[in-house]
């Protein structure tokens, strides 16, 4: 078992189709203590009592509030008194164009993926510089890469490009401290992220420019996170994981 007895948190991985809940079911298959934290509490609840084996927690956090992320850490580190991996998942997104975006949107998409990031990575390096070890994974997109394209707005484009400096950075700061932290970065997968807001026509032109032929499936991006997660990237920080099927190359 690639990890066995580490403390994983996950955010956002209540939702049932998404690449956190992925991420949550293949970590607990390899023996990781898995930690949802999602807004809602019952359903991050529900979710760690669905994971395969025991001891897993279900937290209610919005991961751009500081009291809110410290409060929930309070709980975790009580419960397991160390954390070993973090998997920044959470995030929106809103199919704008470019004079479309008001501040409100450009506050909410940002708050959640790049605010939260680094409000998340803050909360849990105090722990993992005590035991000289961790695993940062950020889920950044595609659409970083190749300035949208697919379905988010440029203000989301900014959100994951910022999420992929950060991680670099905080890579860079950590690595004495013997805390990785990487990016994955997802092509087009099926979640409900992007349920209902493409037409068939538009996957279909979508998958024509996928040289593996098809969209992603949650499971793709949980098994590169695995890979981030665990000792079988020990000498990998700062990377960045293309997972698209050749979207982008
Ligand atoms: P999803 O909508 O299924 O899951 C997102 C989860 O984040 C939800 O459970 C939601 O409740 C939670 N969330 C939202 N705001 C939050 C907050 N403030 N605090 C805590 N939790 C919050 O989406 P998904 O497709 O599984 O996306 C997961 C991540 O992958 C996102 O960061 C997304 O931008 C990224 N991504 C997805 C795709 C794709 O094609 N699905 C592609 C590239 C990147």
């Amino acid at each position: 078992m690639l990890l066995k007895d580490k403390v994983a948190i996950i955010t956002g991985a209540a939702s049932i189709r998404g690449l956190g809940r992925a991420t949550a079911v293949l970590f607990a298959q390899q023996g990781a203590k898995v930690v949802i934290a999602d807004l809602d509490e019952q359903a991050s609840i529900n979710a760690a009592k669905a994971l395969p084996g025991e001891g897993h927690l279900g937290v209610a956090i919005n991961v751009a509030d500081e009291a809110q992320v410290q409060q929930a850490m309070e709980k975790i580190l009580a419960k397991y008194g160390r954390i070993d991996v973090l998997v920044n998942n959470a995030g929106i997104t809103q199919p704008l164009k470019v004079m479309d975006i008001q501040s409100g949107h450009y506050d909410a998409v940002l708050d959640v993926s790049l605010r939260g990031t680094l409000l998340m990575s803050q909360a849990v390096i105090p722990s993992m510089r005590k035991q000289k070890s961790g695993s940062i994974v950020c889920i950044s997109s595609v659409s970083a890469q190749r300035g949208g394209g697919i379905f988010g707005g440029p203000h989301y484009s900014a959100a994951k490009a910022g999420v992929l400096g950060l991680a670099k950075a905080m890579a860079r700061e950590l690595g004495n401290d013997g805390i990785r932290v990487n990016c994955i970065t997802p092509g087009l997968i099926q979640t409900d992220i992007t349920q209902g807001k493409l037409s068939d026509t538009q996957k279909a032109n979508i998958i024509a420019g996928i040289p593996l032929n098809r969209l992603g499936e949650a499971i793709d991006i949980a098994r590169a996170a695995l890979f981030l997660a665990s000792d079988l990237a020990s000498y990998s920080t700062g990377i960045t994981l293309d997972v698209n099927g050749g979207m982008h190359m």
